[in-house]
């Protein structure tokens, strides 16, 4: 029996247990996959491998120092430094990054941004800023706080403290990566300068609002609502960097298998068993 978990903390709300365990029975793939609470400065990669965990997931606050402890790190995780899907393959534990395609994914379906906002400077953050980079789309980076920004800024990122943004600015893409209303009812920037900026998305031809956060409505995507701005929460981002992780599960559990299940795949099958 293969075993996988998510790494986190908190993890309590996590929908990765009911998604995953139900793609694993869709395909009869004979795994069981859980939540797994790590504690501040704990390990996720010596945790899998003390527990003999075939591959797990990660999130916050540990994907930064699962990509620094992973034996081999994979695709695009080595240019965004964080890592949200881990894999045993022999003595390795191997790293992946998926949310950068699994964000990209959701907005390429709807339209090619001109001008983005990313709030936040987490791992999250950092693989959506990579990806609008790579798709040439001109993104400005806010946080709370310096230090994280720092990084980002060295990467030729440009970035600015929340309280240093003017709510003048002409974005037709608002991403919301922090966890601001993860836990608590906070907004990501102070509510006047949240509901001028959402405003300005709003006379944008076409615009989107995606907050990251996902299991219940946060107070930023309920203020989009009232403004009736396009907005898309979390869940749709779980569910496609999710199918990308499953491809990843899915070749450690069946190394052999003549037919490998793909990316497309992956997702249609996620978002059918997904009671969430
Ligand atoms: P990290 O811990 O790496 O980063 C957290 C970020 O949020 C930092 O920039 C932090 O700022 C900021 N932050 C935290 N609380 C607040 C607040 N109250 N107000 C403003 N900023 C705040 O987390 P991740 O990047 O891994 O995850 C961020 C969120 O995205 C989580 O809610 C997570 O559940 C969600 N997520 C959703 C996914 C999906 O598939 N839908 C995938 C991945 C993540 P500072 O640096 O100042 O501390």
């Amino acid at each position: 029996m293969h075993y996988f978990v998510v790494f986190g903390n908190p993890i309590a709300h996590s929908k990765s247990p009911i998604l995953y365990n139900a793609f694993f029975e869709r395909l009869q793939l004979g795994a069981r996959y859980s939540q797994f609470l790590l504690k501040e400065g704990e390990s996720p990669v010596a945790t899998l491998r003390a527990h003999g965990f075939s591959g797990a997931n990660v999130t916050i606050p540990f994907k930064e120092i699962a990509f620094a402890e992973c034996d081999e790190i994979r695709g695009v995780a080595r240019e965004i430094g964080s890592v949200n899907t881990i894999v045993r393959e022999g003595d390795k534990v191997i790293g992946y990054n998926t949310d950068a395609e699994g964000f990209y994914r959701i907005i390429a379906k709807r339209f090619i941004p001109k001008n983005a906002l990313l709030i936040g400077a987490g791992g999250s953050a950092k693989a959506i800023a990579y990806i609008l980079r790579q798709h040439q789309i001109p993104t400005t980076i806010v946080n709370r706080s310096q230090a994280r920004l720092q990084s980002l800024a060295s990467a030729g990122y440009k970035t600015m403290l929340s309280e240093a943004l003017s709510d003048d600015h002409q974005f037709d893409l608002i991403v919301n990566a922090t966890s601001a209303g993860l836990t608590d009812d906070s907004l990501p920037l102070p509510i006047d300068k949240m509901t001028a900026l959402l405003k300005t998305l709003k006379a944008q031809p076409q615009s989107l609002l995606v907050d990251i956060v996902y299991g219940h409505t946060t107070p930023l995507f309920a203020l989009a609502q009232s403004l009736e701005i396009q907005a898309v929460d979390g869940l749709e981002m779980l569910l496609t960097q999710a199918a990308l992780a499953a491809t990843h599960f899915f070749d450690i559990i069946q190394p052999n298998a003549t037919t490998r299940i793909d990316k497309d795949e992956a997702y249609r099958i996620l978002c059918e068993c997904a009671p969430i």
